[in-house]
């Protein structure tokens, strides 16, 4: 198959997945360099879409990346007030003390949370810092050095077939293309129809 042209995006850092990991990332890189070009790609067709919708949360990291997150209002206010445990049964169940329980088992001090309203706050808050976010972006391939260590990825390619990834009847002529981070890493092609 002919080769494909890419558009290239070059940025200092990428980051696959807008998930609370890439979000503390790419708000702690702009808080140590307010200059750094930081882009996070998510492949969910908006920042949440793709997390749990529930959670414990302990509020240490954020405490720690943002520590004015009440005033910022953080959807994390249903703090955990009291700890049962119960054996569900068939038609039942009943309660377990709690002191036989590890330190780990106790949620006070916690808030129970939305991770998904949590994660889309988290990129309000980066990209009020200067942080690009790409929901809808999917990230497919790493883009190698000749050394094997990653230079970017290939991202936002669509119309690819599951498994090994063999481009499918409607590709390339997908509806997006594809931000990359190094130019160098561009393929030319005669045939293919990317839109700019
Ligand atoms: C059933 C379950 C219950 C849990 N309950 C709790 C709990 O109560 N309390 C707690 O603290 N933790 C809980 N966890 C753990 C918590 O969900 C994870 O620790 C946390 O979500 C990890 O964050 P992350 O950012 O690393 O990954 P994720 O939250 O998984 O986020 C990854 C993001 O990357 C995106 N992504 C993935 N691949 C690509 C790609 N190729 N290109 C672009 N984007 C991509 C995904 O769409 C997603 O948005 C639970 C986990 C599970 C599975």
């Amino acid at each position: 198959m002919a080769e494909i042209e890419r558009e290239a995006m070059d940025v200092d850092v990428v980051i696959v997945g807008a998930g609370p990991a890439g979000l503390s990332a790419a708000i702690r890189l702009k808080q140590l360099d307010e200059d750094l070009n930081v882009v996070v790609l998510e492949k969910g067709s908006e920042v949440g879409a793709h997390i749990l919708s529930g959670a414990v949360l302990d509020p240490v990291g954020l405490d720690t990346l943002l520590p004015d997150w009440k005033d910022k209002g953080a959807p994390v206010t249903s703090e955990v007030t009291t700890d049962r445990f119960w054996m569900l049964t068939e038609k039942g169940g009943f309660k377990i003390p709690g002191w036989p329980m590890p330190p780990f088992m106790s949620n006070h001090g916690k808030s129970v949370v939305s991770m998904g309203q949590v994660a889309r706050w988290m990129a309000e808050q980066a990209e009020a810092m200067g942080v690009e976010i790409y929901p809808g972006m999917a990230a497919s391939e790493l883009v190698l050095r000749d050394d094997g260590s990653v230079k970017g990825v290939v991202a936002g390619e669509f119309g690819k077939e599951a498994g090994p990834g063999l481009p499918s009847a409607s590709f390339p002529n997908s509806p997006a293309t594809t931000p990359l981070t190094d130019p160098s890493s561009r393929r030319t092609s005669s045939d293919a129809a990317m839109p700019g």
